[in-house]
């Protein structure tokens, strides 16, 4: 089976923790063919625009696709707008390879215990949010400044096969974990909740194999800082995923941690998804050797266990990355007294000796 994987390492720390993760799929033994291209500033700066349309064909052609991050404080006043590397890159990306289910998993590890901010939190976390990203407020129209420039207008739109296939996805991940979905809205006072509420009831119905509760999601703001440990899997829409998947994720200690796959629909029986790091192009670090490349290696593993339904190289990898972290290497973000400061590659390096070694 040919496993074509589009890189695109974009910029800031992108390359360098791309490089590590890159290393990581070739110490795996598998065959993949590797692609790369630019993205991001790195492609404004090459050839006038963030998302050149050989990289997007480069995308549409490949199974998978691994993305470092883009922009910069040299990208942020380019004219016009639709040419800085977020707008002009990642949103494109998303809607043109229609990625609508963002799965972020939140995991606090063993040996990093202690750089979470909630130290005394009763259990370990490992829960994934899933989270639609094409749809409601973030992409609905009318979006508008009124003529009397004094009123703004949003307006978040929800339909029922948007619901469906994200929900899809969140039973799908909730099989291969502790089969349970906690569905967030706010059907208290929305009616698109309300629609995205009666969706679920409906599918619950038919998945019993999978306990579906609901909670509002202020109450889930509050619950990820009460008791993490409680969530399996959290199923929301787009502006609530956006807020809690970060607060998920800042759980776990450092940005640096956390893989994300933003996943469409199957494409030849596989899923297509882009897998990335959740961090940025920290420009304050990058060309360092400081990033923690971490987020990018487990973006790696994600890619092997959704789109080529490689578990057991994906559970070998998280393992890997565990036990760098058990012999105490640590990149400076997770620096503490008795543990040993490595760099980006020196990091990456012993990732690599950890899976050649059978870790
Ligand atoms: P950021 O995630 O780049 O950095 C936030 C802080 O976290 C910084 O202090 C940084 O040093 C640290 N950090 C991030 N990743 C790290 C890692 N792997 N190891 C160690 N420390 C890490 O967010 P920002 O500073 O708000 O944004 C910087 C640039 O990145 C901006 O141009 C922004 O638009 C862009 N950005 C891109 C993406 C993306 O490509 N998906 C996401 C967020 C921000």
């Amino acid at each position: 089976m040919t496993r074509k994987i589009a890189v695109l390492p974009g910029d800031g720390i992108g390359p360098e923790v791309i490089a590590e993760a890159v290393r990581v799929l070739e110490a795996t033994g598998r065959t993949f063919e590797l692609e790369n291209a630019l993205v991001g500033g790195a492609a404004y700066d090459d050839g006038g625009h963030p998302l050149p349309a050989a990289t997007l064909d480069l995308c549409r052609a490949a199974d998978a696709v691994l993305l470092g991050a883009v922009g910069g404080p040299q990208y942020d006043h380019i004219q016009p707008p639709e040419l800085r590397p977020e707008v002009g890159a990642l949103l494109p990306l998303r809607r043109e390879l229609n990625l609508y289910a963002n799965v972020r998993p939140a995991k606090t590890m063993r040996p990093l215990l202690s750089a979470s901010p909630l130290k005394n939190h009763r259990g370990a976390m490992d829960l994934v949010v899933v989270r639609e990203l094409t749809g409601g407020i973030y992409f609905s129209q009318p979006r508008e400044r009124r003529n009397d420039g004094k009123t703004a207008v949003d307006t978040c739109i929800y339909h029922r096969h948007e619901i469906v296939r994200i929900a899809q996805h969140a039973f799908k991940i909730a099989r291969t974990r502790r089969h349970e979905i906690t569905s967030v809205d706010k059907a208290n006072v929305l009616e698109t909740s309300r629609l995205w509420r009666e969706t679920l009831d409906e599918m619950a119905a038919e998945n019993r194999d999978v306990k579906v509760t609901h909670m509002l999601v202020d109450n889930c703001a509050m619950q990820l800082v009460r008791d993490p440990s409680q969530f399996d899997v959290i199923l929301t829409e787009n502006m609530f995923g956006d807020i809690l998947s970060d607060e998920a994720s800042m759980i776990t200690g450092s940005l640096g941690l956390l893989p994300s796959a933003s996943l469409s629909d199957a494409k030849g029986g596989k899923v297509f998804g882009l897998y990335e790091p959740v961090h940025g192009a920290a420009p304050d670090i990058a060309g360092q050797g400081r990033a923690n490349p971490i987020a990018a290696i487990l973006s790696v593993a994600l890619m092997l266990r959704y789109s080529f339904e490689d578990d057991e190289m994906a559970d070998r990898i998280e393992a890997a990355v565990e036990h760098a972290l058990d012999a105490g290497l640590r990149t400076a973000d997770v620096f503490e007294k008795g543990t040993r400061l490595v760099s980006t590659s020196e990091f990456g390096s012993a990732v690599c000796f950890k899976l050649a070694a059978g870790a």
